[in-house]
């Protein structure tokens, strides 16, 4: 079964995507980590993308589209996707359904985490992701952790845009363009609230419940 992660940046969706892929063996497809990657190229349109990142503002459907076409397409991740980051917009919504469509396959659950703008606040500033591992702590609740990391504690680095005006901008357009999507998604039967505010372990023990059904 495919499923969706939604919420706000913050709410946690990335560390419960990885959480699912390895207790599960899901794959993780996160548009955010798609984009950082051709932004890594340096190609024409990775020096566009980290034009619109670095601002907070959405990168446009198209291109968010054709990323996750080529997944889709791809046979190793038939039907074990754990979507992160996408849909953000009802067009993307309904364009996964399309693509979904066409392949023979469906979402099965639909995951919503909520959390409020003061928790958001206080966890993406300290936010820090491995460089070789992709491992994301918080330098605040996670110091040890990130001191005994077997890739080494200097692999770990800061997103350009988990500064924090651009992470309260980010916030601001999820309500704007994501929160409509909620009332499009929330229609469909799978579709599940978790109070993102819970703890790591509190949350995957609630998402566990849906996937071992
Ligand atoms: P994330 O890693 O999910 O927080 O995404 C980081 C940034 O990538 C977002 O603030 C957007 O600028 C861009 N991005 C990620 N996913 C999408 C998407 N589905 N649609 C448009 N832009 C996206």
């Amino acid at each position: 079964m495919n499923i969706i992660l939604f919420g706000p940046p913050g709410a946690g969706k990335g560390t419960q995507a990885q959480l699912i892929v390895k207790k599960h063996n899901y794959f993780q497809l996160s548009t955010g980590d798609l984009l950082r990657n051709e932004i890594k190229k340096k190609t024409k349109s990775g020096i566009q993308i980290e034009k619109i990142i670095s601002k907070g503002n959405f990168v446009s459907d198209e291109i968010v589209n054709e990323l996750i076409l080529q997944k889709v397409n791809n046979l190793k991740y038939r039907d074990r996707i754990i979507f992160d980051g996408y849909p953000r917009t009802i067009n993307q919504a309904k364009n996964l359904d399309k693509i979904l469509d066409h392949f023979n396959e469906k979402i099965s659950l639909i995951i919503s985490l909520t959390v409020s703008r003061e928790i958001i606040e206080k966890r993406i500033v300290g936010r820090v992701t491995c460089d070789k591992c992709n491992l994301t702590l918080n330098e605040f609740f996670n110091k040890k952790e990130i001191e005994l990391h077997p890739c080494g504690q200097e692999y770990f680095i800061k997103r350009k845009d988990d500064k924090l005006n651009t992470v309260m901008s980010r916030f601001d357009i999820y309500e704007k363009t994501t929160l409509p999507l909620i009332d499009f998604l929330s229609t469909k039967p799978n579709f599940h609230k978790i109070d993102g505010a819970l703890n790591i372990d509190e949350i995957s023990a609630k998402i566990d419940v849906f996937l071992n059904v």
